[in-house]
């Protein structure tokens, strides 16, 4: 229980983030912030740091990222600010999400509060269903600008995936609650275990100004020849067991797991972190093709997970697992105690909305010509917390034109 609460990855000590920070070398239109999908600004946090002004870099964090201690710790920067950093050209690229950690744990330290509640209130309202990452970036942006904002959570706790999907090893409660708090402070409403229904969504569009569907991708994916087996846990289900009783969960002698994306790795990783003898992880992928990012793939395989690849399941009669290899002539059967499926999350389409390809149809994040806005996930993108947080702020924008036309009238 407790190596599911250690945090995965140490920070830097305020001597290692200043040495870090200092092999940056303040590229002109710096490419790692032009690769940040939030616009976190790199270049300008580090430069501060640079400068010794550690409360300037967090400034330039929070203002341009309500969620700057959580993307620190969660971002594939490998895909994004790290990629662009011109040092690798020269040795290896800075640690970016490490500086941005650094920076707002010192922010949490000072207790500092840069967030600020609006100086005026604008008197339209704002309904906002979900909790996730893109809900809460704009619920701060909006509120911000004197807009009142209320979120509604089907779940006990606000957060979505932040809250019960990614392990707490990589995303420490605290971490998350604190984020959520400034958040809140600002004058934002909640209500939690209300899951809002195709009824009251017609009555939310008629109650409040804007309506904002941040519903996130719901339901994990499941394969034809487990849907009838119940004993079959899925992984989305299995990662909210293991973060709500804090990694406390009954262990097996040996789990299969199927999949090979991050999800996978969540759950390869947490499955070793609670005890769990023997973890096997088949993926349909072979190595040279595999979506996990480099950070989860080292971890599981830290943890002496086997994994093996390129292999597709055939059959299974609840007992034993029958996979064939994609390309070679060649066939594996486990008999595991309990089996685990990691295949992906698909959205719930709910309140009648136009979905294609996993994506709700809207024109600048807005459904047709209604009050009706959609972001996260189901909006567009590359599926990632940065890249809610993207669609939020991208979102704010149309919603704040649209609000302010509307106050016009
Ligand atoms: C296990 C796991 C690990 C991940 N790890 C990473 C990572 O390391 N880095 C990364 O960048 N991304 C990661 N992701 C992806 C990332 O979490 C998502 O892309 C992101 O959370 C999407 O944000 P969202 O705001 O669209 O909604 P979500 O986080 O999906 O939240 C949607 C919310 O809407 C609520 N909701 C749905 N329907 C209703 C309703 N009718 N009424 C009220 N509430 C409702 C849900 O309960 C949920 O709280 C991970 C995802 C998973 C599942
Ligand atoms: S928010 Fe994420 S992608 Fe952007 S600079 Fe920070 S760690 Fe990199």
């Amino acid at each position: 229980m407790k190596d599911y609460l250690k945090e995965a990855e140490e920070g830097f000590s305020p001597l290692l983030a200043i040495e870090e920070a200092s092999r940056c070398l303040l590229c002109h239109d710096a490419p790692c912030s032009k690769n940040c999908p939030a616009g976190t600004d790199p270049a300008r946090f580090i430069r501060a740091l640079r400068f010794l002004n550690e409360k300037g870099a967090a400034e330039v964090i929070r203002e341009n990222n309500a969620l700057g201690a959580i993307c620190a710790r969660v971002c594939p920067q490998e895909k994004y600010c790290k990629l662009g950093c011109s040092r690798s050209g020269i040795d290896k690229p800075i640690e970016i999400g490490k500086i941005q950690r650094y920076i707002t744990d010192f922010e949490a330290n000072l207790k500092m509060n840069i967030l600020k509640k609006p100086e005026r209130e604008l008197g339209q309202k704002v309904a906002i269903i979900g909790s996730g990452p893109a809900a809460l970036e704009l619920a701060a942006l909006l509120r911000m600008k004197g807009y009142s904002v209320t979120i509604f959570e089907k779940d006990e706790k606000l957060g979505g995936y932040l809250r019960y999907g990614i392990p707490s090893y990589r995303l420490p409660n605290d971490v998350l609650d604190l984020e959520i708090k400034r958040i809140l402070d600002l004058g934002v409403e909640h209500k939690v275990n209300h899951r809002v229904n195709d009824e009251e969504f017609k009555k939310l569009k008629e109650l409040y100004d804007a309506v904002i569907v941040a519903t996130g991708y719901e339901l994990a994916k499941t394969l034809p020849m487990f849907e009838t087996h119940h004993e079959v846990e899925l992984a989305t289900q299995f990662l909210k067991r293991a973060k709500e009783m804090n990694g406390d969960i009954d262990v097996y002698s040996d789990v299969l797991v199927i999949g090979g994306g991050d999800v996978a790795m969540d759950v390869v990783t947490t499955l070793k972190r609670i005890g769990t003898p023997r973890v096997i992880d088949v993926v349909y992928e072979e190595f040279s093709e595999f979506r996990a990012s480099e950070k989860e793939l080292a971890e599981a395989r830290a943890q002496n997970v086997s994994i093996i690849d390129g292999y597709v399941p055939m059959s299974y009669d609840g007992i034993t697992v029958n996979f064939k290899h994609r390309h070679l002539d060649s066939v594996i059967s486990i008999k595991p105690k309990h089996i685990i499926l990691a295949v992906g999350q698909v959205a719930r389409m709910q309140f009648g909305l136009d979905y294609e390809a996993g994506e709700v149809k809207t024109t600048n994040y807005r459904v047709g010509d209604s009050n009706v806005f959609v972001v996260g996930d189901i909006a567009h993108g590359d599926k990632t917390v940065v890249g809610a947080v993207k669609t939020a702020k991208e979102a704010n924008y149309f919603i704040d034109n649209f609000l302010t036309k509307e106050r016009a009238k």
